[in-house]
């Protein structure tokens, strides 16, 4: 016997069996639906899928006092199972990164220091971590999931890194938790590799992206925008194709506003093939690195309004997370999932459209 489905069930799922056909009837006064299992899980592949990239050691353990929440990547990828988004969204574990396609954006000599622990204590004091086998470990992965976040993009329309934009990440030393930029890796491997001719990666990290703007500097294929608080790190900021700084305290209308025009501005200006969007929550009122006062609501409506633009237009989006502090750490991590939550919504073909 095929399994019964009884309406009021699910109403997506009831939307999905109507579409395929399945019978209705009224019985004792209420409205009922027959169904087998089989159709509603064929139904349920109507979803548009989104990829989801993420490695389980990213997080590794590590010093509860710091200021740096490296659990968040792990209490990011429980959040994303919490909320049922594994079920329809299929998981990509990226792997190590080659040296070759680090050095696309980093000197050789210094990733050699970095990964044998040869830096001067000057360095590892500006990289802001303290060094281990697995801090290296999970640093030479990430960049290769921006890159495979990248490709299945430019595939599926949209994809979503569950760690990226280590944007301070110069190409010879590192800087404010970021060791190796894994957004300049990704965008200038699409360019070799030939994926695409033209590239916008739009920083919406609250802190302006330095690193990216400087080992992109001279490459006319990628285009470089952020959007970030003036008075913030980095004290010396370099310059992007595209920046607009904001003062401290700026609230959620205004800053929407300005994301609009800009974005606007950066696509029309770019006419990329695809869009690396740096979805940072630290743009959040309570962020104590952040300084803007951005409601959760307001990252929300930013992350639609990026990800609707993006899909209007017929350019493939990869998200990374980028920066996001908070000592509740469950309350980031749902923070960062918000970027998630937008691209299932824009992207579903059974979501909301707002
Ligand atoms: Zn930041």
């Amino acid at each position: 016997m095929p399994r019964s489905l009884y309406w009021p069930y699910k109403i997506s799922g009831f939307c999905q069996i109507t579409t395929l056909g399945a019978h209705l009837w009224l019985a004792h006064g209420k409205l009922y639906a027959l169904a087998s299992w089989q159709l509603f899980n064929a139904g349920r592949q109507l979803l548009m899928p989104i990829p989801l990239v993420a490695n389980p050691v990213y997080s590794y353990p590590f010093p509860a006092q710091h200021r740096f929440p490296m659990e968040k990547f792990a209490l990011l990828q429980d959040y994303v199972a919490s909320q049922g988004w594994l079920v329809n969204n299929p998981f990509y574990r990226p792997g190590k990164a080659s040296l070759a396609l680090l050095e696309l954006a980093h000197c050789p000599n210094y990733l050699r220091r970095f990964i044998h622990n040869q830096q001067s204590a000057a360095e590892i004091k500006a990289m802001g971590l303290p060094w281990s086998e697995e801090l290296v470990r999970r640093t030479l992965i990430s960049p290769n999931g921006t890159l495979l976040t990248a490709l299945l993009a430019l595939e599926k329309g949209v994809a979503c890194h569950l760690a990226g934009g280590t944007h301070h990440a110069h190409a010879n030393f590192a800087s404010g938790f970021c060791i190796l930029n894994d957004l300049a890796v990704a965008a200038l491997a699409l360019i070799k590799q030939r994926k695409v001719k033209r590239v916008l990666i739009f920083d919406c990290d609250v802190h302006q992206g330095d690193g990216t703007a400087r080992i992109l500097e001279h490459n006319p294929a990628i285009f470089t925008c952020s959007i970030h608080c003036a008075e913030n790190f980095p004290s010396e900021k370099a310059q992007s194709n595209l920046d607009i700084a904001l003062p401290r305290g700026t609230q959620t209308p205004a800053y929407l506003r300005a994301l609009r025009t800009t974005l606007e501005q950066a696509i029309r200006l770019s006419q990329p093939d695809i869009v690396l969007y740096d979805a940072g929550v630290d743009i959040y009122a309570g962020d104590p690195l952040g300084h803007f006062a951005i409601s959760e609501e307001g990252i929300f409506a930013r992350d639609l309004f990026v990800l609707n633009t993006c899909k209007s237009l017929g350019i493939p989006v990869a998200t990374v997370i980028g920066g996001g502090y908070d000592d509740n750490r469950q309350a980031l991590a749902a923070r960062h999932g918000l970027i998630i939550k937008a691209a299932i919504s824009v992207f579903s073909s059974l979501g909301a459209h707002p």
